[in-house]
């Protein structure tokens, strides 16, 4: 076995695999840009190497640095993690001629399968069903159309060398395919400079699901049955869970059966995952092979009990794989959450920023469920530009899917973040919503659900009673302070009555000191909330309690008159008001939203790549006006009215923050 590894990553992958390795009893390395130089991987590892500035061009992604960092300390092996230089053949040969052992796959079967076109002609041969379409690289535009009218609407443009939902694009029409194109290969040029373009059918409603393999280098390749990864947005994934709901043991082990094949076919020898596009008949397509560990991996540790990381060195120690097929079976069900800097009530634009507070829940054994939360952050750490915008992965293991659901929400209520945007509601929604509980996922599952963008989900009967409560006990401690405040002496007797108001709702209540907590009593419904094991004080913005019985925790924060409070994917102004302040209340005039129609807003903080349009120019609803690139993404900004463009305020190469205005109608 290695006696020290270096971890070529970083972020929560980089921390993942030096848990590993100590648990092994492996030293380890890590190697950081100047903008990881205090992070917790760095913090964490045994040694740690700079290797230059943010941008990972110059940094993750030079072989040269990373191997001159193996001499320097003695590494014998190197982790590639996820992304980075983790699918690079000639990073992988790079490393055998220094003598180093890359934890991965052979060069050969990175080769094979690492380029989507090539891997698709292969998985073709081996005789798995893949998604039709047209297996070559396209010239240009006029070819794009040509083959897309062969193939039949919709298609997807797709970046051969492509990886985390970059570089790909849905074409309804000739339009689309005209303008995606180029998008398309300067998307894939920018990210993985590499700008060769595919083009397949676009299976319409479809969910995704992937087999989990690996192998040894004795030619022996297993499967770990599968995961489905159906919950997406811009084609990446967001939710994760093992097994897949939609899959019984006759298509599992037919899946589970192509993975195979096509892993023996190219000789595969690490931890990889063959990916299928699924209809909801249970028919199955191959996508793509992932030749590296997979960020979802921990769904699979879940209900194998394995270390996926541990049978990676393994086997690139040259050990035999110590378990065979038969010995494999699913316990439980597990679900992952992709905690993203991003906001969901924005069309989930990347955000970037300090984490001002980060708390994340207990991981380990609860009652009826496990939780884990594989995180590379802490609180004060910068979520920059230069890296995924990922914060952790929460996953939660329960005995049966309904189990691991109650288990996510419960652990998703009690994360706390603070500073950049965050999902956190977004993936609370999800775990809140019937469909989603039911099983009936697919990759439109987003859109369809949230056809307006995600708003938020309407608190419940359950919420309101959580906000009213909670409301209430705030005011009480705020109202005795003040009263402290003004008597100088001993606290006032708080007034019992007051009116609360949450949206549009009005409730009656009465209020009174119970061990620990308060009674709320609710006047007009004539029922008694209980609260309980309040744990909360002025200033701080988690709220925690137990309501007639059951444990909630919710964000709040003050505003006018009241606080602002979100539990769950429920997000509610909360007024506590007296009887005489409610009535003028309801007096006071609606403010009106300002009229932001005739501006075109970037939708997000990044580089305008181009503006399209000049003061004085006709446009129709929907034409280009310019593009925006985040996070390696482009955005194409499009006028949402018809009009006349007054003023053009951006510029090739500016830096525009979200909702910097880039053009204005007359
Ligand atoms: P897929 O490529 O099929 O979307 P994943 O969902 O596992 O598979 O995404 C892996 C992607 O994550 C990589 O292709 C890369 O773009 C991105 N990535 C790279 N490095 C990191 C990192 N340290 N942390 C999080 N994501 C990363
Ligand atoms: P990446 O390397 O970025 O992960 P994939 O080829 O795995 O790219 O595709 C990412 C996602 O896009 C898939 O998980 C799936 O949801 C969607 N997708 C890809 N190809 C198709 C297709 N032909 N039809 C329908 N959806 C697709
Ligand atoms: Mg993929």
């Amino acid at each position: 076995m290695f006696s020290k590894i270096l971890i070529a990553n970083r972020g929560e992958i980089a921390v993942r695999i030096i848990g590993t390795c100590r648990k092994m009893g492996i030293a380890t390395v890590v190697v950081y840009s100047e903008a990881d130089a205090g992070s917790l991987a760095v913090e964490m590892a045994d040694e740690s190497v700079p290797i230059g500035p943010p941008p990972a061009a110059q940094s993750y992604l030079v072989a040269e640095k990373i191997i001159a960092a193996c001499r320097a300390t003695g590494a014998e092996a190197v982790h590639p993690g996820f992304g980075f230089l983790s699918e690079r053949a000639e990073f992988a040969r790079a490393c055998a001629a220094e003598g180093l052992v890359f934890i991965g796959p052979n060069p050969g079967a990175i080769d094979a399968m690492g380029d989507k076109i090539a891997s698709k002609r292969k998985a073709l041969e081996a005789g798995v069903s893949c998604v039709p379409g047209y297996v070559g690289e396209i010239e240009g535009p006029e070819h794009a159309v040509t083959i897309s009218e062969e193939i039949g609407y919709p298609v997807m443009l797709k970046a051969s060398a492509g990886g985390g939902g970059k570089g790909i694009r849905i074409a309804w029409n000739r339009r689309d395919v005209k303008e995606g194109f180029s998008a398309v290969r300067a998307e894939a040029k920018g990210a993985f400079g590499d700008d060769r373009i595919f083009i397949e059918k676009f299976i319409v409603d479809p969910r995704h699901i992937e087999i989990q393999v690996l192998g040894d280098k004795h030619g022996q390749v297993l499967h770990l049955f599968e995961r489905e990864c159906s919950i997406q947005r811009r084609n990446q994934k967001v939710i994760e869970e093992a097994p897949s709901p939609l899959l019984d043991a006759t298509t599992r082990a037919a899946m589970g059966a192509q993975a195979v094949a096509l892993a023996k076919a190219v000789g595969y020898d690490s931890a990889g995952t063959v990916e299928f596009v699924a209809g909801q008949d249970k028919s199955f397509y191959f996508l793509e092979m992932n030749t590296r560990l997979q960020v979802e991996h921990p769904v699979t540790e879940l209900i194998t009990g394995l270390d996926l990381v541990e049978q990676m060195i393994r086997v690139a120690a040259g050990e035999k794989l110590g378990f065979s097929q038969k010995d494999l079976a699913i316990n439980g069900w597990a679900i992952e959450s992709r905690i993203y800097a991003e906001d969901p009530y924005r069309g989930f634009l990347p955000s970037i920023g300090r984490l001002v507070r980060y708390h994340a829940p207990k991981e380990g054994k609860r009652d009826g469920f496990i939780v884990r939360n594989d995180a590379g952050v802490r609180e004060g750490d910068e979520i920059s530009m230069f890296y995924d915008p990922m914060i952790s992965k929460l996953a939660a293991w329960g005995p049966d899917r309904g189990a691991a659901i109650d288990g996510m929400g419960q652990a998703l209520e009690e994360f706390h973040i603070e500073g950049p945007a965050q999902n956190l509601p977004f993936l609370s929604a999800v775990m809140d919503q019937p469909r989603f509980r039911e099983g009936a996922l697919s990759t439109a599952y987003i859109p369809e659900q949230f056809p307006d963008g995600f708003q938020g989900l309407e608190p419940t009967p359950w919420q309101l009673n959580v906000m009213t409560a909670a409301a209430c006990a705030m005011h009480r401690v705020q109202t005795r302070r003040n009263g402290h405040a003004l008597s100088g002496l001993k606290p006032a007797q708080p007034r019992d009555e007051w009116i609360v108001v949450i949206g549009d709702k009005k409730r009656r209540v009465r209020l009174a000191d119970a061990d620990g907590g308060l009674e709320v009593e609710l006047l007009d419904e004539q029922h008694r909330l209980v609260l309980s094991a309040v744990d909360w004080r002025p200033g701080r913005p988690v709220f925690q309690g137990v309501l007639d019985g059951r444990r909630f925790a919710a964000e709040v924060a003050p505003a006018a008159e009241g606080f602002r409070i979100r539990h769950r994917a429920a997000r509610q102004r909360v007024l506590v008001l007296t009887p005489i302040s409610a009535e003028l209340h309801e007096r006071l005039p609606v403010k009106q939203a300002a009229d932001t129609s005739r501006l075109v807003v970037s939708p997000m903080p990044g580089l305008v790549v181009s503006v399209e349009v000049v003061a004085g120019q006709e446009v129709k609803s929907g034409e280009t006006v310019c593009v925006v690139e985040a996070m390696k993404m482009q955005n194409i900004i499009r006028a949402e009215r018809d009009g006349v463009i007054k003023a053009v305020n951006a510029k090739a190469g500016d830096s525009v923050a979200a909702d910097e205005v880039l053009a204005e109608f007359g």
